[in-house]
């Protein structure tokens, strides 16, 4: 059966899992490894889709969540899908909303509710705060955090919802731990995401043969499983052979609980045990010296929000670590961001001239910082991917690090 997807790996990491490789999409190809910029609301904040390109970016995420707020899923299917609703020539992602429906959906308190029964033992959330996200076997009952309103998610409804917005890739419903979680906490909510994946290949499946007159759109199922490495290798043994009436994922997602220690255990243990021939997303990594352990350790696609959000608040990327560009230094410094980057923003501004701008509040501040941090990640695992074509991974890992963090 020809979907229009398929993912082919190229040069192997010597004594490692990385490797790059190239993801066919019905809207055009990924090399691998890949940065991909996040395009919350189906915009990358400040920056047009033209100059998205540009600066080298191949694909974007969006967020079904936020896309099915705001403006409705419906509205983005009306409109032709993702892509052509916000006018990017290229791949699109869209993730489950999992994570945001109990995360981001609790909302800006920043405290997430599990389900009744194990409430007391896994208790995250401050005595006085309002639980706006409950968890149970069928799904997740949610507040917007746009107008209080209550939603229902289930692993049926975020595939109708991911079907809507239309992206080549989208994610599997899953339920997002924090490490804060007891273990047999993990184990319930692995089960279940398990369970709900199941559920997300059936209505995938029914959904692809009913939009048959559609792009195809490749699933990635989405694994939890915290901190341990039993819980981690057993959710991708499940996923990998997950089969419901012969429809598979086509790649992985690697997401949930895990810190800048155990990133990299945690990728291996997963990736020893999926196929090497489907890709693997690892949601929301965007730090470099994160992305180097990722890359090495076999992920062939991230994305993150921290690059734009980081432009925002006048923090910019440079080979020698990160500098906040409003502060006093730069205010007269008639030279680029970086003399040797050739973004948009570094080939025809000064530092002075951004430093003037956030001083000033002005729009395009943002702007500016938004295609240079862009160009500079983008950039980097596009290197990475380069240096693992021509066997130069870890000169230039070590080259980079000992610049950028100083070791
Ligand atoms: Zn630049």
């Amino acid at each position: 059966m020809g979907t229009g997807f398929s993912f082919k790996v190229g040069k192997k990491l010597d004594g490692r899992l990385g490797r790059t490789g190239v993801i066919t999409t019905s809207h055009g190809e990924i090399k691998t490894p890949a940065f991909i910029p996040v395009a919350t609301k189906a915009t990358l904040k400040s920056v047009l889709p033209e100059t998205l390109k540009e600066l080298g970016a191949q694909a974007v995420l969006a967020n079904a969540y936020h896309l099915y707020l705001q403006p409705g899923s419906n509205l983005v299917d009306q409109a032709g899908g993702l892509a052509k609703f916000m006018n990017w020539q290229g791949p699109t992602f869209t993730d489950s909303g999992g994570f945001q429906v109990l995360s981001l959906g609790v909302g800006f308190k920043k405290v997430i509710a599990m389900d009744e029964n194990t409430f007391q033992a896994d208790d995250v959330i401050a005595d006085d705060k309002e639980r706006l996200a409950h968890v149970d076997d069928d799904g997740v009952t949610f507040k917007s955090h746009l107008d209080g309103s209550m939603h229902r998610f289930t692993p049926e409804i975020s595939m109708q919802v991911q079907h809507q917005i239309g992206a080549d890739i989208i994610f599997s419903f899953d339920e997002c731990t924090t490490l804060h979680n007891t273990r047999s906490y993990q184990e319930k909510a692995l089960e279940r995401t398990r369970l709900w994946a199941q559920r997300c290949l059936v209505e995938h499946d029914r959904l692809t043969k009913e939009r048959k007159d559609k792009p195809y759109q490749a699933l990635f199922g989405v694994l939890q499983g915290a901190q341990y490495e039993d819980l981690r290798r057993k959710a991708a043994k499940d996923l990998s052979q997950m089969s419901m009436a012969g429809v598979s994922f086509d790649g992985f997602g690697i997401g949930g609980a895990l810190d800048k220690q155990t990133l990299g255990d945690i990728l291996k243990w997963v990736n020893e045990e999926l196929p090497v021939d489907k890709p693997r997303h690892f949601l929301g990594i965007g730090e470099p010296d994160d992305l180097f352990v990722g890359v090495e350790n076999g992920a062939d696609t991230f994305d993150c929000v921290a690059p734009s959000r980081q432009a925002r608040t006048s923090s910019v990327f440079t080979k020698d670590g990160r500098l906040n560009i409003s502060n006093a230094p730069h205010k007269d410094e008639f030279f680029p961001i970086e003399k040797d980057c050739t973004c948009y923003t570094c080939t025809h501004y000064t530092r002075a001239y951004l430093c003037h701008l956030f001083r000033a509040k002005e729009m395009v501040a943002a702007t500016l910082a938004t295609i240079h941090n862009q160009h500079f990640i983008v950039g980097l695992v596009d290197q990475m991917r380069e240096s693992i074509e021509d066997g130069s991974f870890f000169e230039f890992k070590d080259r980079f690090m000992k610049r950028y963090y100083g070791k």
